[in-house]
């Protein structure tokens, strides 16, 4: 999405990549003593580079929409009572509300036959973190639609499988993450010209570089779900061959 997004413009342009990537990025160790993320900002101090870097990406993030003029006519809008919603906003000329939206995101964790995982690195989003594949959801397609296409388009892969995780809810960018765990066969990945680098990494070595734990931070928690059910999975594959070894001594 363009920086400077405005709520509530017609017609905004779809952005291609969502922003749940920067979930657990940490604030700088000194970030309390400047006054934090938004310094720059609300300091009134021209934000230094990697600072203005930061914003950019969090502008980019933003995808909240709550309308103060009418998308369609452009009126500025008042409120109305919507049922059990309470005041929302209202075109008077068009008689239609308008009730906040937000970005639905499908999220991916791709992982071979090897438990081999999909880890992109995508520098306008982090240049030290790397993420899965995602991508907005768009207009009359299933989230399950969503996960296939961008997995396909971002690193060419055909998923052999898609595992539902369940939704969280992403506040730091007011996105409505839906969780998947696909399965594919290795294979050479192609990446679209989104993508820096992309490669797979052994299960292992990817809590190295993905973002650390965070509210909404659906890859973190996929990520977990998967090492501990594959951790069960290796010590109960090894009790039967102990009780296989005892049966035959
Ligand atoms: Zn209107």
């Amino acid at each position: 999405m363009p920086e400077g997004q405005i709520a509530g413009t017609p017609e905004s342009p779809v952005a291609e990549t969502p922003g749940w990537q920067d979930a657990g990025r940490p604030e700088s160790p000194d970030a309390g003593k400047r006054g934090g993320r938004n310094a720059g900002v609300a300091g009134c101090r021209k934000a230094r580079a990697p600072e203005r870097r930061e914003l950019n990406r969090k502008a980019v993030r933003s995808t909240t929409m709550k309308y103060i003029y009418c998308p369609t006519c452009g009126s500025r809008l008042g409120t109305r009572i919507a049922g059990d919603d309470g005041p929302v906003p209202f075109c008077e000329r068009c008689g239609k509300y308008w009730f906040d939206s937000f970005a639905d995101v499908a999220l991916v964790m791709v992982v071979n036959e090897f438990d081999e995982i999909a880890l992109l690195k995508q520098l306008y989003m982090s240049d030290t973190y790397t993420s899965f594949v995602s991508g907005y959801i768009k207009p009359g397609e299933t989230a399950e639609e969503t996960a296939v296409r961008e997995v396909r388009e971002e690193i060419g892969v055909e998923l052999e499988s898609l595992d539902y995780k369940g939704t969280v809810w992403f506040e730091r960018f007011d996105q409505l993450l839906h969780c998947y765990v696909g399965r594919a066969k290795k294979c050479e990945l192609r990446l679209s010209r989104e993508i820096d680098s992309a490669e797979w990494t052994p299960c292992e070595e990817v809590i190295k570089t993905i973002f650390p734990d965070s509210p909404g931070n659906g890859a973190f928690m996929m990520y977990q779900d998967f090492m501990q059910e594959r951790e069960k999975r290796i010590n109960d594959e090894g009790k039967m061959m102990d009780h296989i070894r005892e049966i035959l001594k």
